[in-house]
């Protein structure tokens, strides 16, 4: 018998095939970063059900984590590219270009000349998760939609939206961000799928035209219904374009296939190749050495390359936790409970991941906190917290002023009549001062940002943010924790249990990905991974993302916040850091670390109501009710310049609502409208037309109240008569 074993990053698969190359046995499982363990599980399976023999029969690997296996079973490694080509010539001669997308990976392969004399060009792209399956699955995960919903979801006739097509984190994040301006998941679904072909036509043809037939491999590939619509639709236009000729009678559609063994094409090749080869090639020598290297192997290996855990002794790691670890030892803080919540004021913070909400006294005492995971609809997520809010304050609450901060700000200021929108890193800044007045430095790792506020008596002196960069922020440690399959809440423990982590290197978060991939390869385990992704954190925030090499320049007292220091191994990195830089340096985390964003929201808001503001808080029932409808179409384009932003247009019914009876999308009275996904403040105007009615509001409002000074530089030479 002759086996085919394609190890993938997120998969193995093999085809266990007679020597005549009849397939006997075919399968396919995700391996959870345990590709060795698979592997063995695989081999063992096919000695005990179809007979695999040591010594008699042959294996061949092929895939990112082949090379270390077949030298420890006695296998032969054929190189992907060379095994999907062999299995596409013998099962699809007329076939002239090949798209397949991995886990993590894609490639095209052309085929050009006659059957004898096939030439094959091959594009690879493998250090970058944009365009593969991985960045459709992670959004996917985010949007919550179950991987049966996500195979069934369409591409054709959806309105698509701009998503990062060059980097999978970004697309994440643009994806993020659709989803909060109300743009449905079944267009940003569609818009995936768009990225997905776009960059593996931009980046992987070179300009080459991919002629038909066309064989679509690879998970992806294969599952996604989408996937496959965008791929016909971008190459029938392609071909019409490029006045292709296609065999006559045919309809473009027909010539790109997905066989529904799309997965198995490298194992399948495996097949091919290692029957070209002479018969005491890639003899099987069992599963002996495969097992050795499980249990000792990779440990001698990994020692000695890898550097110590989060800690040296147990009693550094007590010591730590002793004054970190501890409920009132600053890594959280329940609020108080004891205290009558009948006026209170109301900060918000909607964020990437969590809407996070806290309810001050008039004394600045956090009475009560919730959170709601972020839905990516901010007016969903606002609900969800009010509803907590309404329910903690009973009928006898009052709120006297509300503050609002994070990304949903700008779209929800006048939605839930908040009073003050505030800027992120001034609500932050607000939060740490409030509980440290006397900090140097407040260091605050999100979800998405990664800010860090210098301080000078008091006041924010200079500021680092990085917003645009995965690297260092909570959601890359959170993403890697949840493809190892490790709840949020267990990542520090995990970590804490490494005995040596691997050396990742510090910077883009793309890169480190990779990074991880190749220290999976290793046979490095997920909590050591996340023990090095803990330890690489504080590289990443102060250094690369911050430009920060020089610590001592900005003081002593460092405070940490933001919700990835809720995670007490990220701390403990952050404070080793720290101390190996500032050693007497004071480190203290922020008591509601979490919550710093919605706490400082509420205290300018609490500054606001007692300067005597009065609040426009529009009510719980009046959120509770809200209804909203969105809209994307050609109408609501902005085209204030060449860039064409596509813009959504969040209709909310409101009492006393406006409308917009002027506009291209007309709103009848009753309702207000939110533009979002403009990039830039002009595309806040919805076009000429409402530019007129705020001229005419302007001109309105210029002469109820003449500008005084014009009139006196006017009248100030003047001579009068007399
Ligand atoms: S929102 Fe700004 S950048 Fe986008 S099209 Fe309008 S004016 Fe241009």
């Amino acid at each position: 018998m002759i086996c085919g074993i394609d190890v993938g990053s997120t998969t193995c698969k093999y085809v266990l095939a007679s020597s005549e190359g009849e397939i006997i046995d075919q399968a396919y499982e995700r391996h959870n970063t345990k590709q060795v363990e698979k592997v063995l599980e695989f081999l063992t399976r096919l000695e005990q059900q179809h007979g695999l023999t040591p010594e008699r029969d042959r294996v061949f690997f092929t895939g990112s984590g082949s090379g270390l296996i077949a030298k420890l079973v006695g296998g032969k490694v054929v190189q992907e590219v060379v095994a999907v080509a062999a299995a596409v010539e013998k099962l699809h001669p007329d076939v002239q270009f090949v798209s397949e997308i991995g886990g993590e990976d894609m490639k095209t392969i052309f085929f050009t000349g006659s059957n004898g004399t096939k030439n094959k060009q091959v594009l690879m792209q493998s250090a970058c998760s944009g365009g593969t399956g991985t960045f459709i699955e992670k959004t996917a995960r985010k949007l919550q939609i179950p991987p049966e919903q996500l195979s069934q979801m369409t591409y054709e006739g959806r309105t698509l939206h701009k998503i990062s097509s060059k980097c999978g984190i970004f697309a994440e994040a643009d994806a993020n961000t659709l989803l909060k301006a109300g743009v449905s998941i079944e267009e940003i679904i569609a818009s995936l799928f768009e990225a997905v072909v776009y960059q593996n036509l931009a980046t992987l043809t070179k300009g080459n035209t991919p002629l038909p037939e066309v064989l679509l491999l690879g998970g992806p590939n294969l599952f996604f219904r989408g996937l496959q619509e965008a791929w016909r639709h971008h190459l029938s236009k392609l071909w019409q374009e490029r006045k292709v000729a296609l065999p006559a009678g045919k309809d473009p559609a027909e010539l790109i296939q997905v066989p529904t063994n799309a997965l198995y094409y490298a194992a399948l090749g495996c097949i091919e190749a290692g029957r070209g080869e002479p018969e005491r090639v890639g003899r099987y020598a069992g599963t002996e050495r495969l097992k050795w290297w499980i249990e000792e192997g990779q440990h001698e290996e990994k020692q000695k390359e890898g550097k110590r855990g989060l800690w040296r002794e147990p009693e550094e790691l007590h010591a730590f936790k002793a004054i970190y670890g501890r409920p009132n030892g600053r890594t959280h803080s329940e609020p108080a409970v004891n205290v009558e919540l009948t006026q209170v004021v109301v900060g918000c913070d909607f964020g990437s991941t969590t809407a996070k909400a806290v309810c001050l006294s008039p004394q600045k005492e956090l009475v009560f906190s919730c959170y709601a995971l972020s839905k990516g609809n901010p007016i969903e997520d606002a609900r969800a917290l009010f509803r907590q809010i309404r329910q903690a304050l009973g009928s006898s609450g009052q709120i006297l002023s509300l503050g609002i901060t994070g990304y949903g700000k700008d779209l929800l200021k006048g939605i839930v009549g908040a009073d003050c929108a505030v800027v992120e890193t001034v609500a932050h800044a607000t939060a740490g001062l409030h509980f440290f007045p006397d900090a140097d430095c407040i260091c605050d790792v999100g979800g998405v940002d990664v800010k860090i506020m210098i301080l000078n008596n008091g006041t924010v002196a200079d500021f680092r943010l990085n917003s645009q960069c995965s690297s260092g922020n909570g959601a890359f440690l959170q993403g890697v924790a949840e493809r190892f399959n490790i709840e949020l809440g267990e990542i520090a423990d995990r970590a804490f249990a490494a005995q040596a982590i691997p050396q990742l290197s510090m910077g883009c978060g793309v890169f480190l990905q990779s990074d991880i991939v190749n220290q999976q390869r290793k046979g490095w385990q997920a909590e050591e991974i996340l023990a090095g992704l803990c330890a690489i954190l504080p590289l990443n925030v102060w250094i690369y993302a911050g430009g920060l090499n020089n610590l001592s320049q900005i003081g002593k007292k460092f405070i940490l916040q933001g919700g990835s220091h809720k995670n007490l191994a990220v701390v403990k990195a952050q404070v080793d850091f720290i101390k190996s830089k500032i050693p007497d340096a004071e480190v203290v985390v922020h008591p509601y670390s979490g919550e710093a964003g919605a706490i400082g929201a509420a205290l300018v808001a609490l500054d606001w109501w007692q300067r005597g503001g009065q609040t426009g808080f529009r009510g719980f029932q009046v959120i509770e009710e809200l209804s909203y409808e969105t809209t994307t179409s050609l109408d609501t384009v902005c085209k204030w310049c060449p860039v064409s932003c596509q813009r959504t247009f969040i209709d909310v019914r409101l009492p006393g609502g406006k409308g917009r009876p002027w506009s291209k999308v007309p709103l009848a009275e009753g309702w207000e409208r939110v533009i979002v996904n403009n990039s830039c403040p002009k595309g806040l105007v919805e076009d000429a037309n409402e530019m007129r009615v705020i001229k005419a509001e302007m001109e309105k409002t210029k002469h109820a109240f003449p500008n005084i000074a014009d009139m006196v530089r006017a009248q100030a030479f003047h001579r009068f008569a007399g």
